[in-house]
């Protein structure tokens, strides 16, 4: 029999796994969504072979399970989850953006013996929803799994296989460390956009031509606060730590910036500028 995945939630993350897991002909999908039109856009477009009619039958026989949510209603499916008829030998794992809150609410899981090992493909897109969904939208970009470190590494590997037509490139990392780093590269970030959109917004009354000077740097800087509130929502209130830290780091820039103005000695100013251009020039 082909071995059955069950994708929840086949949104822009959900339907693009789909699609890329479909590129192996032996694999089984069948997805499960709150939204009937989404599923059935999933099944027209080929993102999945099967329409689950409920979570729990979407889960029951599956081989693998991969929920595509936003966060904090993956941690509400895992605690559901316990109480589910899963099959002993089930993989479980998720896409979402935070590590931490998901890998706890693990632990009930773990415990009774079923294998959860955490997910994030760290490619995205402003867009949501299943239309966006894309067939390559991993490839080439970093897939991290956070198992726990009781996790036996043969399932590891297991699912790295399984995820191996993403074409992403998959690293393990520990769960903490992963919502450090990515506080630094994608959720403070997204606070700044957002803060900036928020700011031309404060002051359109005063300047209302303004907004129409809002072009090349502007939008480029600030395309991803176009993206969905709610999982923003959730991904800030699961990674608010971290995310406070870096805000406290951020203050503490600023503050040197104003000083920086405030003395307003061009070659401090150059050195500003030209060593953001130099690291910035020489990311991977
Ligand atoms: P999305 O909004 O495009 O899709 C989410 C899907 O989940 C929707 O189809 C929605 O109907 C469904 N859903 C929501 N609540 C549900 C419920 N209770 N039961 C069943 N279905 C439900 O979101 P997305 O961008 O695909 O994000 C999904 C996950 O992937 C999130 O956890 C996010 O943090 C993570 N992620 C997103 C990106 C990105 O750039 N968008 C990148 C990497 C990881």
């Amino acid at each position: 029999m082909k071995p059955n995945i069950a994708i929840i939630g086949l949104g822009l993350i959900g339907g693009s796994l789909g699609l890329a897991l479909k590129r192996n002909p032996s694999l089984q999908v069948t997805g499960y969504d709150r939204s009937f039109s989404t599923l059935e856009q999933a099944f027209r477009r080929g993102i999945i072979d099967t329409i689950a009619t409920s979570i729990e039958n979407a889960c029951e026989h599956a081989d693998v399970i991969i929920f595509a949510t936003p966060v904090n209603t993956t941690v509400a499916m895992m605690h559901q989850a316990v109480n589910w008829k899963l099959r002993t030998d089930v993989i479980m794992t998720d896409t979402g953006s935070t590590k931490g809150p998901i890998m706890d609410a693990a632990k009930q899981l773990l415990e009774r013996g079923i294998t959860f090992i955490g997910g994030h493909p760290m490619a995205g897109s402003h867009k949501s929803g299943v239309t966006a969904a894309k067939e390559h939208l991993f490839e080439n970009a970093y897939y991290i799994l956070t198992p726990d470190s009781q996790t036996d590494s043969a399932k590891v590997e297991q699912l790295r296989v399984l995820l191996g037509p993403t074409k992403g490139k998959i690293v393990v990392l520990d769960s903490e460390e992963h919502d450090r780093m990515t506080a630094i590269v994608s959720h403070f970030p997204h606070l700044v956009a957002s803060s900036l959109v928020g700011r031309l917004s404060a002051q359109q009354e005063e300047q209302p031509f303004v907004k129409k000077l809002a072009a090349g740097g502007f939008r480029d800087l600030t395309r991803i606060a176009s993206a969905d509130p709610i999982m923003w929502r959730d991904i800030t209130t699961q990674n608010r730590e971290e995310l406070l830290k870096q805000l406290d780091g951020w203050l503490e820039e600023m503050e040197n910036v104003r000083n920086m103005l405030k003395s307003n000695d061009p070659d401090e100013i150059y050195n500003y500028f030209a060593g953001a251009k130099q690291f910035r020039d020489d990311l991977p």
